[in-house]
């Protein structure tokens, strides 16, 4: 099974690495694949460019077995459809079950997600819930898609929808990005690889 875990990642801090380590282990991955997109088509521009994304979530997971920085939506360029990027993925492992992680935001959005049905096609979709999350009301189709067992997602290529509770960090990008403007230190809130590529290039000076 592989999983893909997409996100602007401007910049990856450890939230997202632990999450990822976290799935990788729970799951018994043999690979999580990080996506950065190149224009994430429901929020504004990244103040990084996409280039500087990639480099810093290549320097970020160096070292880590089972990490993976897929640059397939900055080589297709345009705006970054989830659909699309599953889709290519499929083509290149038509045999295996491919674990789509979303946050419960992005799940509470999903259905304004290009041809959101279709992602079922191709992958399972597994939102990541603080613990004590329970999904409730969900509507006829997901709950056609919902399974409770685990097992489901190995013994299926695509399909099901299935809830992970994971303890989350309290780490946003957004609030590196502001403390990086403020001159403030965020160390120990993402590597220090990527907070020396962050000064050398100057990002996020102007939040
Ligand atoms: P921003 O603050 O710029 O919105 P972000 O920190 O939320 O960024 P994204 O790149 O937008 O990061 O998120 C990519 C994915 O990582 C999303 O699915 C999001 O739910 C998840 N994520 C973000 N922060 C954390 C965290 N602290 N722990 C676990 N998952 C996270």
């Amino acid at each position: 099974m592989i999983g893909v875990f997409g996100g602007t990642f401007d910049p990856i801090h450890y939230g997202h690495l632990r999450s990822a380590v976290e799935v990788k282990e729970l799951f018994g991955l043999n690979e999580v694949r990080l996506i950065p997109s190149a224009q994430p088509p429901h929020r504004g521009q990244p103040s990084a460019s996409a280039a500087q994304r990639l480099a810093m979530l290549r320097l970020a997971i160096t070292g880590q077995t089972g990490l993976l920085a897929d640059d397939r939506e900055m080589v297709r360029g345009g705006k970054s459809y989830m659909i699309d990027t599953l889709q290519s993925l499929r083509e290149d492992y038509p045999h295996l079950p491919i674990l789509l992680f979303i946050g419960t935001d992005a799940f509470n959005h999903l259905t304004t997600w290009k041809n959101w049905q279709q992602l079922f096609d191709v992958a399972h979709v597994v939102v990541i819930t603080r613990p004590g999350y329970s999904p409730q009301l969900l509507d006829p189709f997901f709950k056609g898609k919902h399974t409770p067992e685990r097992c489901q997602l190995s013994e299926n290529l695509a399909g099901k929808l299935y809830f992970q509770a994971i303890t989350p960090l309290d780490i946003s990008a957004t609030a590196i990005r502001q403390q990086v403007a403020e001159h403030r230190n965020p160390a120990f809130l993402l590597p220090d690889t990527v907070i020396a590529y962050i000064r050398h290039h100057k990002l996020y000076q102007n939040h």
